[in-house]
């Protein structure tokens, strides 16, 4: 192994091990440090997403909801399944080995792209050295035309809520209960915090959430939250806003959690707590002072619309910088770093940027949101269709919530797409291509559409935007020609 790269990246997460690639097949030497020790005490690549996010997360949800419509639906199909039962450590171990294979994938991906994968914890020197401190202690530097930043984010924590081994635990120790706990507390009501209640109330759990905020899910189109509030609680998620926790006392294997709201302070008891309060970028011991690198006020790395830093050759990508923490953003910025790098002009379009909740039914979105259009003062009109009158929806038993679309009034333009209801986030990418290839309203509606999918959803959105949906009334009908 030579000492001298064309590219380090520190990080082998989504961002990183992205970028890794893509620098490794536009012709350029590439080693990835990455620091990952998995459950089963081995080095892993893949970070966050692939060991503790997006990947095992998602492995539940799927297992639990297909044991929830087992539970619920199935009957009403004339589908008896006599005794059901849930295995959790099963349903664990089959996470683990999601968990495993992925990652294992992505070290198969580094050798048959020649990247040196540098297992250790990286600290980026002075002109564009990185130290490598591997898992026995020993270091090493290595120099680097370039440098790729990709260290990722970790929980924010709350002091008045410290965690503990199996009762109070943070996004990943809820991702290993090997038995359903009778009351869970969740802190924070974000899309993580919603993704593994829905996982643990599906298993049979009582679940209450605590959010500080009194909007629900602020970040999301108005009548689409309003909609998923309605339907989380139907569900039994019990999500209480306007409240904040105090504080959190583990005693006799349970935890009392402290918290107030409009009428005061008050102390439940549950068996576990998960804090999900969000996540805070990872910089801790990343870049030496001699580096230079600038960090913001939020210990962010500062960079450029390019995720180029103030450190000419070094580059930040992914949930350590700006923007939203999602997997597919530090992706597409580590394929566009390792671009520009080659001396091709890689680039991405932040305003057409995909957002999933992985509840049942799914919430995604893309684009603007009625609030800021109207903030922006853009002239704009609604096109919407519930699944309710969608035949593939009842066909499914699956007829919960709607598509919303916004079109651009000046040019026909998609300024936005809104949708709860089943899989969301597989029906947004059409609406995301619609916006990247500067569709038109015209243009969705003209597409044909199978019958009978889901994707009829959208397309009759889009000619409700005209005025001219089929299949449901229309708000303004034209007076009739007299004959
Ligand atoms: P990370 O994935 O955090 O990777 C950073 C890597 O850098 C880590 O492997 C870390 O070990 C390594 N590292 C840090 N410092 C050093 C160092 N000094 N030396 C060597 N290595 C180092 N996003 C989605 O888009 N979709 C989802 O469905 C989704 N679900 C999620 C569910 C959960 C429960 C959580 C917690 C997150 C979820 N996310 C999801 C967010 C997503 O996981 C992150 O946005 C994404 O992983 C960020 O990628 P990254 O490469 O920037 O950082
Ligand atoms: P997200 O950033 O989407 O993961 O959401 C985290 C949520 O946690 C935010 O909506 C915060 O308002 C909420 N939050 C943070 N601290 C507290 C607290 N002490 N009590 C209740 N909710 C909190």
């Amino acid at each position: 192994m030579s000492d001298n790269y064309d590219v380090i990246v520190i990080g082998g997460g989504p961002a990183g091990y992205v970028a890794a690639i893509r620098a490794a097949q536009l012709g350029m030497k590439t080693a990835c440090v990455e620091k990952w020790i998995n459950k089963q005490d081995d080095p892993a690549l893949g970070g966050t997403c692939l060991n503790v996010g997006c990947i095992p997360s998602k492995a539940l949800l799927e297992a639990t909801e297909l044991y929830s419509v087992a539970s619920h639906d199935f009957a009403d199909m004339g589908i008896g399944v006599g005794n059901l039962t849930l295995d959790v450590p099963k349903m664990i171990a089959r996470k683990d080995k999601i968990v495993r294979e992925l990652t294992g994938g992505i070290a198969s991906l580094f050798k048959s792209n020649k990247i040196d994968w540098l297992q250790g914890n990286g600290q980026l020197l002075a002109d564009r050295q990185v130290k490598v401190t591997d898992h026995d202690g020993n270091e090493k530097s290595y120099a680097a035309e370039n440098v790729i930043i990709a260290t990722g984010s970790v929980p924010i924590e709350l002091k008045a809520t410290p965690l503990t081994d199996d009762i109070v635990v943070d996004s990943a120790g809820a991702l290993d209960w090997e038995a359903v706990p009778d009351r869970v507390c969740v802190i924070g009501a974000g899309i993580i915090g919603l993704e593994l209640g829905s996982v643990w109330r599906r298993t049979g759990s009582e679940v209450v959430l605590l959010e500080a905020q009194d909007a629900f899910l602020p970040m999301v189109d108005k009548a689409i939250a309003k909609e998923a509030q309605r339907t989380f609680a139907k569900q039994g998620l019990d999500i209480r806003l306007g409240t904040r926790v105090m504080k959190s006392d583990v005693r006799k294997g349970k935890v009392d959690v402290t918290f107030s709201d409009g009428d005061g302070e008050h102390v439940e008891t549950f068996d576990k707590l998960i804090v999900a309060v969000g996540r805070r970028a990872f910089t801790d011991g990343v870049v030496s002072d001699e580096s230079e690198v600038q960090l913001d006020e939020r210990g962010l790395i500062n960079v450029d619309d390019h995720c180029a830093t103030n450190v000419p050759g070094v580059y930040a990508i992914g949930d350590v910088v700006r923007g939203p923490m999602l997997a597919h953003k530090g992706s597409e910025e580590g394929v566009m770093v390792a671009e520009r790098i080659a001396g091709e002009h890689g680039s991405v379009n932040y305003d057409v940027m995909p957002n999933v909740i992985y509840t049942h039914p799914e919430v995604a979105w893309v684009g603007k949101t009625e609030e800021e259009c109207d903030e922006e003062g853009i002239d704009y009109q609604v096109g919407s269709f519930p699944f309710a009158a969608s035949g593939r929806a009842k066909a499914k038993g699956d007829t919960g919530g709607l598509v919303k679309i916004l079109r651009d009034r000046s040019n026909d333009r998609l300024l936005g797409a809104h949708l709860i209801g089943p899989s969301a986030s597989e029906l947004l990418a059409q609406s995301v291509l619609a916006m990247e290839f500067d569709a038109t309203i015209e243009d969705i509606a003209h597409t044909i559409h199978a019958h009978p999918t889901l994707s009829e959803a959208i397309h009759e959105a889009a000619l409700g935007a005209d005025g001219r949906a089929i299949h449901i009334a229309n708000r303004k009908v034209p007076a009739r020609k007299s004959a």
